[in-house]
């Protein structure tokens, strides 16, 4: 079916029952990854934000005790990303335009991990999921940690769901 390849890059390899904390820690080692690459907005934080929830904070101090991990947004406001990056204590990119694979190649650079042995989680299947399936990476989509308001989370969470409509119509199956 022509649809084929855009279904596997649309596809992720991973998905989780909730947001970021649902995954038990233990899924790096199941799956023999060693480094792990997070989306930020509606990933970690809601889009409307700028304090990560308690779980998520517990959830990626255990990460990062245990792995290398990036965080790699797509915002424009260098602030924003800086600021949640400083909470978390974490090396980041804003403005990384997935599902370009530019700023991802340099990420993977300097972790100097083997893309099949790097988690690539995020909330969006056209940037996080896309980006991370055409470099290799082992591609986990999660829910927005936050469910409910209005504002930019309001639309990215719409825009969200439209994105997984249209992947079911290409035989994705989520
Ligand atoms: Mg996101």
């Amino acid at each position: 079916m022509f649809l084929d390849p855009v279904r596997d890059l649309l596809t992720p390899r991973l998905v989780a029952p909730g947001p970021l904390w649902s995954l038990e820690p233990e899924f790096m080692e199941r799956y023999g990854l060693q480094g792990a690459i997070l989306d930020v907005d509606n990933t970690i934080v809601g889009a409307d934000e700028l304090e990560p929830p308690p779980e998520a904070l517990a959830w990626l101090h255990d990460l990062r005790d245990r792995h290398p991990v990036w965080l790699v947004s797509n915002n424009f406001s260098e602030k924003r990303i800086a600021t949640i990056a400083h909470t978390l204590q974490l090396p980041y990119r804003s403005r990384a335009g997935k599902p370009s694979r530019r700023t991802l190649r340099e990420v993977l650079a300097v972790m100097a991990l083997a893309p099949p042995t790097v988690a690539m989680v995020g909330d969006r299947l056209f940037t996080d999921i896309l980006v991370g399936n055409r470099l290799g990476l082992f591609t986990v989509l999660v829910q927005p940690p936050v469910a409910t308001g209005g504002g930019w989370g309001q639309r990215s969470r719409t825009l969200r769901n439209w994105e997984i409509w249209v992947a079911r119509q290409t035989g994705v199956l989520l």
